[in-house]
């Protein structure tokens, strides 16, 4: 088994960390990293990314990908989350793989390209109060009207409706079916009448939203795929996207790490504590196994395979794995380390205050924590439900 990467490999990774340091600007970061949102330094950062092909670096090339590898999308993911820009889309990460599964000639002809050249942003529509990791739970109401389905009801936790240009959205388009078999998957523009959007504020302190459908008019070419079959279209394309490059927490050590080194505690630098060393030596192996987790999937989804029980534990112990790195650097920084970016005495700029907050969402959102170990244990362990 090898775990190095080709000489081709090696290059695309020094191309895209020379594409970085050239093109993102510190407003695509205030922009994706700060305020988790699209603006126009984003859409001309994206741009140029999907000019590239490296929004959708493995799809077919006559809808706008490279037809590489697995291995080289997370090696892009990679380097992008390492220097704090963000690139978790609807678009490349769920609608447009689902219209690449399910939707017709048209509808890939029409969607993919622009997704690919980085021109449309998508908001994840699945979230009600009563639907979260119950998701077949869902009621929003598609009602059948000629060429057209006229949508009521409402969403909760919607991030990006606020500048996204579509919702992907989970409709019930059949009330009288089983739960399971009574939701189609639409596109909806957000600019139609009836659509208002409200801001919930995170902890994190950026923003995800209420979305409330009052008659909202949508052309029933933009269901995908199969209607009523929308709740096993999700569940599908969950299983193929769930990747998870370790960029990020990789970066948050190294700072760390960096601190540490320069901080001094009773004349010495904090880096010849013997606690904080093993700290640190402790999160550096939990961040090298979830890089092995994510190169995993890699592979197996290069392999054409299915990683869901192995997605779920790549999830959690990710997600898992940031919450206490970022609980570990609290405890090195004592209390400045509440300090937020701002104020001269915040240590790393207060990355890790943000991260700290940021982190908990992390567990929630794509599935929480106990959904991915009830995956693991039902499909990966064979206990029963
Ligand atoms: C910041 C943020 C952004 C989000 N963005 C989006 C978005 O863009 N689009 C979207 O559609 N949704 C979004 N979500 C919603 C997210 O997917 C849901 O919050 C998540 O699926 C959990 O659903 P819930 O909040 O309804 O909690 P619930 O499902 O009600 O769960 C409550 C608690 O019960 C536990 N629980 C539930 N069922 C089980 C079970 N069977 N076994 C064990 N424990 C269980 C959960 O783990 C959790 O701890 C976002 C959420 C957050 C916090």
């Amino acid at each position: 088994m090898d775990f190095g990467l080709t000489a081709a490999q090696q290059r695309l990774r020094e191309e895209v960390r020379a594409f970085i340091a050239k093109e993102s600007t510190p407003e695509v970061i205030e922009e994706t990293y700060w305020e988790h949102a699209w603006g126009p330094a984003t859409r001309e950062f994206y741009r140029k990314l999907g000019e590239r092909g490296w929004l959708t670096p493995t799809w077919p090339k006559q809808y706008g990908g490279l037809e590489l590898s697995h291995v080289e999308d997370l090696i892009i993911a990679e380097e992008l989350s390492y220097h704090m820009v963000r690139v978790s889309m609807v678009s490349t990460s769920m609608a447009g793989p689902t219209i690449l599964r399910f939707g017709s000639e048209e509808q890939k002809q029409e969607w993919l390209p622009p997704i690919a050249q980085g021109k449309l942003a998508f908001a994840l529509g699945y979230t009600e109060p009563q639907a979260g990791s119950d998701l077949a739970a869902l009621d929003i109401r598609a009602v059948d009207d000629g060429d057209y389905f006229v949508i009521n009801g409402m969403k909760t936790f919607n991030t990006a409706c606020h500048y996204a240009d579509y919702h992907w959205l989970g409709a019930r388009t059949d009330p009288d079916a089983p739960k399971h078999r009574g939701v189609s998957l639409l596109i909806v523009d957000m600019k139609s009448l009836g659509i208002t959007v409200r801001p919930l504020w995170t902890m994190a302190g950026w923003q995800t939203n209420e979305v409330y459908y009052d008659n909202v008019r949508v052309p029933k070419k933009n269901l995908v795929g199969v209607r009523g079959r929308g709740f096993q279209q999700i569940a599908v394309a969950l299983d193929f996207e769930r990747m998870f490059p370790v960029g990020l927490a990789a970066r948050l050590l190294d700072d760390l790490i960096h601190y540490t080194k320069e901080a001094q505690a009773q004349g010495k630098p904090l880096a010849v504590d013997p606690i904080v060393r093993h700290q640190l030596a402790e999160m550096a192996a939990e961040i090298e196994v979830c890089r092995l987790f994510a190169l995993r999937i890699a592979w197996i989804l290069d392999q054409g395979r299915v990683p869901n029980y192995e997605s779920a534990m790549a999830k959690v112990f990710l997600t898992e794995t940031l919450n206490k790195l970022t609980h570990t650097a609290m405890k090195v920084f004592g209390p400045f380390g509440q300090l937020q970016r701002g104020s001269k005495w915040a240590p790393i700029d207060g990355h890790v205050e943000y991260h700290h907050r940021w982190q908990v969402l992390e567990t929630i959102y794509a599935g929480t924590s106990e959904i991915m170990r009830n995956i693991i244990a039902q499909r990966g362990l064979g206990l029963p439900r």
